[in-house]
């Protein structure tokens, strides 16, 4: 879009009408947000050196699957005894065994449009940066990238957006429309998206229906720093200047009927340690004004080198793999039912680490420039908004994960038989949703192996599927009802062809 006096005009007066004040004031308490910078340090301050023994409970509280207090996961952050840190990365490890078994969950970006009207320092998107060259997919654009998607294997997508008219909830809709429309001949059937996510600005709560309307999956929106001083230095203009209008853009997603929200904060902007407190505080905030019912997922990106944003290129509070390891344990332990999410800013030898700890979704085969699965964009640093550390394919991920012992789930019943937000916490708390999962991923894993997965690859996932099965034939709880006798007969219709059946 050409810059005019007109467009700049059209831009300002579109901006002016994004932020509705109400839909912001009616969740703060007393006028206040959740975000209290001397309550966290406090909490912070008062937990310097924390005794083994208290360590200790904390652990046994998060083994049982129980949501920490603040001052609880203040006191694990202060932990410096590595023997204790040790036994922290094994109750995580254990806890997400507990909630998620061994499954991981894969997914790819689809990069929509980098139109973007705000000026984030750390980004390669933002308005000021001459260099990027703008460019917003269009549907049949968007089909074409979501064919080579589908045709790896792909069944969740996670779309992503600058925040510009351009790409506002009309094109959104559109786009989202343009996915699930997709359909790919595989080797033994069809292949499609099952689940689109969402990664884009705040919206308003009738914007944000219309995506529920659509059917997508999680809506993320991540904070990226909680540090109120920080967040008005990062952001020095646009509507993303607003800590507030972020800060209640899940509240809004809740309302609007969304049930599975994503936070996330930016590591790397401010104190880690801070951040997690703000991650936390925000979970808090959605359960106390949702029935309990917190984020579906955190993700935990650190800052990466983009062109044209000089922060990135000297991070201000750099965070060290050691440090990515803690803050990963210290989420598990601090929020045992939300999904954690790695993605492929890391490298691959870091993932391998840092999976597990606590990790239960990550990506695969990810481009990040937009265009670039049809081989148009490609992924040269000045044409994506930062680099990559991880650009395996994604039969190469799902190998690796095999040979870990993880079996990779495609499953996306979920949201599609309605076990989301409260019922997929009742579900989650009384052990019962994990049994779904484990006979979906048997079954998605199934089906991927048949219609995608190479010689070596398949090879390495028939052992992972054939120890589930038998893991699950010999569980009693299976033996309940009609679930096991439900499940084979799935799984042989799948191995004659049929294809998405789920319980
Ligand atoms: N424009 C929307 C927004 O800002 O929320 C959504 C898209 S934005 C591209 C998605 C996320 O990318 C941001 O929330 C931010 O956390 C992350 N990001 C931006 N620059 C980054 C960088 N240099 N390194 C790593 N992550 C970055
Ligand atoms: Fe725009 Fe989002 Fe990048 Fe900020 S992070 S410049 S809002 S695309």
């Amino acid at each position: 879009m050409p810059e005019t006096k007109e467009t700049n005009q059209t831009t300002r007066s579109w901006m002016d009408s994004v932020i509705r004040r109400d839909e912001v004031d009616r969740y703060l308490q007393n006028g206040k947000d959740f975000i209290d910078e001397d309550e966290i340090s406090c909490h912070l301050n008062n937990s310097r050196n924390p005794e083994k023994q208290q360590i200790r409970q904390i652990i046994q509280k998060s083994l049982a699957v129980e949501r920490l207090e603040p001052e609880e996961a203040a006191a694990l952050l202060q932990v410096e005894d590595p023997e204790l840190w040790e036994e922290m990365y094994a109750a995580a490890g254990e806890v997400k065994r507990r909630v998620y078994d061994n499954r991981i969950v894969t997914f790819a970006p689809l990069y929509c449009s980098n139109y973007c009207v705000n000026n984030c320092s750390y980004c390669g998107f933002r308005k000021d940066n001459k260099t990027e060259k703008r460019r917003r997919l269009n549907p049949e654009e968007v089909r074409k990238e979501t064919e080579v998607l589908a045709g790896l294997g792909h069944k969740r997508l996670i779309v992503v957006y600058g925040e510009h008219p351009l790409s506002d909830v009309d094109y959104i809709e559109e786009s989202i429309r343009a996915v699930y429309d997709v359909e790919v001949p595989t080797r033994r059937g069809t292949g499609s998206i099952r689940r689109v996510n969402v990664n884009a600005a705040p919206l308003s709560i009738d914007k944000l229906r219309r995506l529920h309307e659509v059917g997508i999956g999680t809506f993320q929106v991540f904070q990226e720093t909680y540090h109120k001083p920080t967040y008005a230095r990062v952001h020095p203009s646009g509507i993303k200047a607003d800590y507030r209008w972020r800060l209640y853009a899940l509240h809004r997603a809740m309302e609007a009927g969304v049930d599975d929200v994503g936070a996330g904060a930016l590591f790397g902007l401010y104190d880690w340690k801070f951040e997690v407190m703000g991650l936390l505080y925000h979970a808090m905030d959605l359960e106390r004004c949702f029935g309990g019912i917190g984020p579906h997922t955190i993700s935990f990106p650190r800052l990466n080198p983009a062109s044209g944003a000089e922060l990135s290129q000297h991070v201000p509070y750099p965070v060290d793999d050691q440090t990515l390891k803690k803050i990963v344990t210290v989420l598990r332990l601090s929020v045992p039912y939300t999904g954690l999410i790695l993605t492929a800013r890391e490298p691959a030898k870091l993932r391998r680490e840092l999976i597990p700890v606590g990790v239960t979704q990550t990506d695969a085969s990810t481009r990040i420039g937009i265009g670039a699965y049809n081989g148009e964009g490609n992924q040269e640093i000045d044409r994506q908004q930062f680099l990559l550390g991880d650009t395996r394919s994604l039969s190469e991920v799902i190998r690796e994960f095999a040979d870990m012992g993880l079996i990779t789930s495609f499953c996306t019943a979920g949201y599609r038989c309605g076990r989301t937000g409260e019922k997929i916490m009742n579900l989650l708390k009384t052990g019962r949703e994990g049994k779904f999962c484990k006979l979906n991923a048997v079954l998605t894993f199934r089906e991927w192996l048949d219609d995608f997965a190479d010689e070596e690859t398949r090879t390495a996932g028939e052992r992972v599927i054939g120890k589930e099965i038998l893991e699950i034939e010999n569980d009693p709880h299976f033996h309940d009802g009609n679930l096991l006798p439900l499940f084979r007969d799935y799984y042989n219709r799948l191995a004659s062809g049929e294809r998405d059946l789920y319980v």
